[in-house]
């Protein structure tokens, strides 16, 4: 357990804000080890607050960055509100560019549209598709909202579009080409880019 709130990926700053996550991923990190990347442990002693999260930013050169983001070890979603403050602090400390990495599930979590919140908040929104259909997507991720999620996922990452210049879709290359094709075509046919990760083990 430690109190890691953020954390440097070569030239990126990452922030570590929750350990809270409503899936459990086969191919998760948190299942290989307690860190990411060389750093320090990342499952948290407790949920760190803003003024904790804002003095450890406080610390560090924000404008040597190239990117801040929102990854960790959780669901940054899980806190939402916060993240929108944190955000705040960051643009006014001025900070390059902002991204939020998320499993795109921020609706089913926090119970209502947030897509909107995001707005002059982050820069760009990373969501992981990871499947072609509610199906594979429940039987790989284990989300608890079950079959709801992948449909909730599809209709967050067209609302943030609205709201955020940069949307992407990533996956990581565990699954069969077959639904890789299938998760290019409905990038596609809602006009977000899909990056494809290598699984990192
Ligand atoms: S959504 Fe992300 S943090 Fe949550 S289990 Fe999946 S890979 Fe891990």
């Amino acid at each position: 357990m430690s109190m890691t709130i953020s954390y440097e990926v070569g030239n990126k700053l990452y922030l570590n804000i929750t350990n809270r996550c409503p899936c459990s991923c086969e191919f998760c990190i948190r299942n290989n080890g307690d860190n990411a990347y060389g750093s320090e442990p990342l499952w948290l002693e407790r949920e760190p607050e803003i003024d904790e999260i804002i003095d450890n930013l406080k610390q560090r050169d924000l404008q040597k960055y190239e990117e801040i983001v929102f990854c960790g070890f959780g669901e940054p979603c899980e806190r939402i509100d916060d993240i929108v403050s944190v955000c705040r602090y960051l643009k006014s400390a001025g900070a390059p560019k902002i991204r939020l990495n998320t499993n795109g599930l921020s609706d089913l979590i926090n119970e209502r549209k947030t897509a909107h919140l995001l707005k002059d908040a982050v820069d760009i929104v990373s969501i992981s598709l990871n499947t072609s259909s509610a199906e594979e997507y429940d039987k790989l991720c284990h989300p608890k909202f079950g079959k709801l999620s992948f449909e909730a996922i599809l209709e967050f990452a067209s609302d943030v579009k609205n709201y955020v210049p940069q949307v992407i879709f990533s996956l990581v290359d565990v699954i069969p080409q077959e639904q890789i094709e299938q998760c290019k075509a409905i990038a596609q046919r809602l006009s977000i880019p899909l990056r494809i990760r290598k699984y990192d083990s």
